[in-house]
């Protein structure tokens, strides 16, 4: 049992205010794997006063220092990246292998990529009479989600810190152990007291604390539609800013002149990744009526090839949702699929034969889904794919852009430029052109209900920067 009693407060483990715990299951097993303590208003608050003690002196720490830090940080994550990357195959439910290369490897590269990037930020320039100064926001109050629990959690803390802000972390309550497995590292690698505050605890107690708190002058949150509104009415009490990261509901749009069987199996293993629960999971692929029989037969094929099993085994491809709450949901909306009347081409709403206690679904096709249905507009948050048919292109880009989100997307054509004009059409995020593969340094992020703002590369690092001129007399 992994049992946290402790919160990383102004460099110090200290105890919560609170008896009070929260249970964390093992995605693979069903079991309790451990416990951290459910943290309140007052470890909130103990939190943002060390924070915003420490702010003065990090934000005037010179840059170079800062990306020195943050260069130890990835190197004490990469020292135990195989505990990391067992850690969360367990909290999350992620196959080992992939655990490894995206759980652990992206937060260890995050962490050195923006030292690199910080020591070559321009941090002011010369407008007329006015020199133009980037300074760090100030105390920023960091809350993530569990599907890649470090990954969101360095996108935020990685460039704050090389911004100079300082920030309290209060991470997802279903996979939190891999925040203090990175407290650990921080306190290891003796950033100063207060720059990094750890506090665990549910979103509507502890996170809402910290959402409103007055010397808190920054929320990045990465979550629910849903829990980025309340945040946004909460937050405009004291008039943050606020960065939101959202769901998304992405398409893969198969143009008439692509490859089908390569467009096909790579959406549908973009739409399995981590078993669904990637925010920009392509959950819908849009394929002409003529090609119809022919994509639903090879994502079929591809559906039921991929192995569902323990996330500790190498030979998985399919790991468990990550929670009970996941799996009632995703087994709900493969039900309403079928009372929907789509057709149902793979998968199912029964549970897989012959796997341990864990929370697994069957790796699902839908066909024929019609575009406004329940299960085409909402984010299912598992391994559930949904085929919909199109006459032309433009109702195919009608379809693609007609749901609340827009956080990403994906164009196919054997016609690069095709793809391309196609692509600049759908309101999203991100959007891959004929596979182009995950870019660390692109701005990630939606439009629409997706959220606003953006992370990763330069982009995330301005996310926490203020602007300030200083007229001069010239
Ligand atoms: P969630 O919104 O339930 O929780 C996310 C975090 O917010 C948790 O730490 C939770 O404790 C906290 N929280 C919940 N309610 C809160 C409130 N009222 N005030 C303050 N904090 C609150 O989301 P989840 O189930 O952990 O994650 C899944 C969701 O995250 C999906 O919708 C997914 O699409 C989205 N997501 C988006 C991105 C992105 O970058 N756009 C990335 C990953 C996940």
């Amino acid at each position: 049992m992994l049992n946290r009693d402790k919160f990383f407060i102004g460099g110090q483990w200290v105890a919560p205010s609170t008896k009070e715990t929260l249970d964390v299951h093992n995605a693979g097993t069903g079991d309790v794997m451990g416990r951290v303590p459910a943290g309140g208003e007052k470890d909130i608050n103990a939190a943002v006063a060390a924070a915003r003690a420490a702010l003065e002196g990090w934000s005037q720490t010179p840059v170079e220092k800062r990306a020195e830090f943050l260069e130890k940080i990835s190197a004490g994550l990469k020292a135990r990246a195989e505990e990391l990357a067992k850690l969360i195959a367990q909290e999350v439910g992620m196959p080992i292998k992939l655990a490894g290369r995206i759980q652990a490897g992206l937060p260890i590269a995050n962490f050195a990529n923006y030292a690199k990037l910080v020591k070559g930020f321009t941090f002011e320039e010369t407008v007329g009479n006015s020199v133009v100064v980037r300074e760090p926001v100030g105390v920023v109050g960091a809350i993530t989600p569990w599907n890649y629990p470090l990954h969101q959690i360095t996108l935020k803390v990685a460039p704050a810190l090389a911004a100079g802000c300082t920030v309290v972390l209060k991470p997802s309550e279903v996979a939190p152990f891999n925040a203090f497995l990175l407290a650990e590292v921080i306190e290891s690698v003796g950033l100063p007291k207060g720059v990094f505050n750890l506090v665990t605890g549910l979103g509507p107690t502890a996170g809402e604390a910290l959402v409103k708190h007055p010397e808190v002058d920054m929320i990045s949150f990465t979550g629910s539609t849903r829990a980025g509104k309340r945040i946004s009415e909460l937050a405009a009490q004291t008039v943050k800013r606020v960065a939101l990261e959202l769901g998304g509901k992405s398409a893969s749009v198969i143009l008439d002149d692509a490859d089908i069987a390569t467009a096909v199996k790579a959406t549908v293993s973009g739409c399995y990744l981590n078993s669904g629960q990637t925010c920009t999971a392509l959950t819908r692929m849009l394929v002409p009526e003529s090609k119809y029989a022919e994509a639903a037969k090879v994502a079929a094929e591809v559906a039921n090839s991929f192995t569902l099993g323990d996330p500790l085994s190498e030979s998985t491809r399919l790991g468990p949702l990550t929670s009970a709450a996941q799996l009632e949901r995703v087994r709900g909306y493969i039900k309403k699929g079928i009372a929907e009347g789509a057709e149902l081409v793979a998968g199912g709403p029964d549970a897989p034969q012959g796997l341990p206690g864990g929370y697994f679904v069957k790796p699902t096709v839908f066909g024929k889904v019609k575009p406004g249905s329940t299960i085409e507009q909402e984010e299912i948050f598992g391994p559930v794919l949904s085929i919909i048919t199109y006459k032309d292109e433009d109702e195919a880009i009608r379809i693609a852009n007609d749901t609340l989100y827009g956080l990403a997307g994906a164009v196919w054509s054997k016609d690069d430029a095709h793809a391309q004009k196609v692509a600049r059409r759908i309101r999203a995020g991100q959007v891959d052109v004929n596979g182009g593969a995950f870019n660390m340094n692109a701005p990630f992020g939606g439009f629409k209900q997706s959220g606003h703002g953006r992370e990763a590369g330069v982009y995330g690092l301005e996310e926490f920067l203020e602007y300030k001129s200083l007229q001069l007399k010239g």
